[in-house]
């Protein structure tokens, strides 16, 4: 017990320091690691298995959709960035340029990609000549590089790793159509894998991607009640086509432009899995996306047959379970168990001589940090449904958050005293002028997160400047 109470408090308290619990989390459970050049991060293979468990979601249901993966090159040549007027100045504050090959400078400045519409769709200008030609659904999955002032791991880092979808489509309603289709799965991924509830919805105008007609969006609460945005889909109507003449032969013989998207979701979901779930004994991770789903911890380890069985039950699980045995013969069943508490695994199975003996063992369920007996005759069985319920209560409990966090408003004064007692969601109605959105940033920090697809009828008039509203929108502080 008393190894507990050591390690425990390595962490800091999640309630009075939400972002040094946030730090403790990610360097101790070895999810990643500072690296040398500032804003940098190394992500370290625990970390990376969870990404790769990500990834194989969301690629299975991208070619599920008809979309392949290809791959385009990380250098972009600054012509080729200036070519869409609002999408370069949306990001050549925070590109990173290559002057030099070797030791001669080049001719053309050549920026690393901060996301790679612009190339692609170079590229795309090339491919696409008749309508037979559309649709075009490629998806990329790449590191781009954003030169931000304030980093944190997983949430804001100069580099990072993500999926870019680039798709063209011989009509306005197909391209739109593409662009829900995608946002849906992302919903779909975050809520039933990730178990993370998203709001989906549209952002305003201010907020939206540069060079779009409109961004859509999953919006997630964390556990202290700021808002993550989680993953975007945007559509571009013609404009970019028409800046990179893409041009093709339509089904009339006339010349046309087609409709584009991107999508994209990245890195920054483990930090969102981090913020949602943890809590003071550190990370809890979904089933679905663990790297390791089950730990099995034997007692009194040296004794005549725990290790035999200790094997036996990991063969056993392991047929259908990624699971792992904590047989280090250095560390002590206590130390161990905080081990794997603190990494979040989602069951441990205890066992020692008593429990074999009896023809038993002990289940633990990260979610509540509950305990079982279990008979080892039922425990494939047990621990299969044990799963299933973690995953769908680890949703539940997120859900349940966001609903204590989320409170509506219908005038400024109303708005105010709510952000001045805690942070969370607030729903209010909004007029859609850009200086009522200015003003709630300048006096809470707060933004609109979204203009949600299920909007509420709060009232009639804009909870700012009191003029006739025309949409219902989510505010809240991101990060
Ligand atoms: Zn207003």
């Amino acid at each position: 017990m008393s190894d507990k109470k050591e390690f425990v408090k390595e962490l800091t308290n999640m309630d009075e320091d939400f972002a040094s619990w946030y730090t403790d989390i990610i360097l101790k459970a070895e999810l990643v690691d500072y690296a040398p050049v500032k804003g940098f991060m190394v992500i370290r293979p625990y970390g990376y298995a969870i990404w790769e468990n990500i990834q194989s979601v969301l690629d299975k249901k991208f070619k599920e959709t008809g979309h392949t993966n290809a791959y385009f090159p990380l250098l972009i040549p600054e012509s080729l960035l200036n070519k869409e007027k609002e999408h370069v100045e949306g990001f050549a504050p925070e590109v990173a340029w290559v002057t030099h090959g070797g030791s001669n400078e080049l001719g053309e400045r050549l920026c690393i990609r901060p996301t790679s519409e612009t190339i692609i769709s170079t590229m795309y200008s090339k491919w696409v000549k008749s309508y037979r030609d559309l649709p075009v659904l490629i998806n990329q999955w790449a590191n781009v590089v954003r030169w931000e002032k304030t980093t944190r791991p997983f949430l804001r880092t100069a580099e990072f790793l993500w999926q870019e979808g680039h798709t063209l489509h011989e009509t306005s309603n197909e391209a739109e159509e593409e662009t829900i289709r995608m946002l849906n799965i992302y919903a779909d991924v975050f809520e039933n894998y990730l178990a993370i509830p998203v709001i989906k919805g549209r952002k305003s105008d201010k907020e939206k991607f540069a060079g779009a007609v409109a961004t859509y969006t999953i919006e997630a609460m964390m556990h202290d009640g700021k808002a993550l945005q989680s993953g975007t889909s945007h559509f571009f109507g013609d404009g970019f086509a028409k800046a990179f003449d893409i041009k093709y032969q339509g089904r009339d013989g006339k010349e046309a432009y087609p409709f584009q998207t991107s999508w994209g979701v990245s890195t920054r979901s483990i930090g969102g899995i981090i913020m949602t779930h943890g809590d003071e004994r550190g990370l809890k991770l979904p089933p679905r996306i663990a790297p390791i789903q089950v730990v099995i911890v034997p007692f009194a380890q040296h004794k005549d047959g725990v290790l035999d069985k200790v094997e036996e039950i990991r063969k056993t699980l392991s047929a259908n379970y990624r699971v792992e045995a904590d047989i280090r013969d250095y560390q002590t069943p206590g130390y161990k168990c905080n081990h794997w508490e603190l990494r979040g695994v989602p069951v441990r199975v205890e066992i020692g001589p008593k429990d074999i003996e009896q023809g038993q063992c002990i289940l633990f369920r990260r979610d509540t940090c509950e305990k079982e007996i279990v008979s080892l005759d039922n425990i494939e069985k047990r621990v299969g449904e044990l799963l299933e319920e973690i995953q769908a209560n680890m949703l539940e409990m997120a859900r349940q958050n966001r609903i204590n966090k989320t409170k509506t408003a219908h005038n400024l004064d109303e708005y105010l005293k709510i952000f001045e007692e805690a942070d969370g969601f607030v729903k209010m109605m909004w007029c859609g002028e850009r200086n009522c959105e200015d003003k709630l940033k300048e006096l809470t920090s707060a933004t609109i997160r979204c203009i949600p697809f299920e909007e509420e009828h709060l009232g009639d008039t804009c909870c700012v400047c009191g003029k006739a509203a025309k949409h219902m929108v989510y505010t809240g502080k991101q990060y």
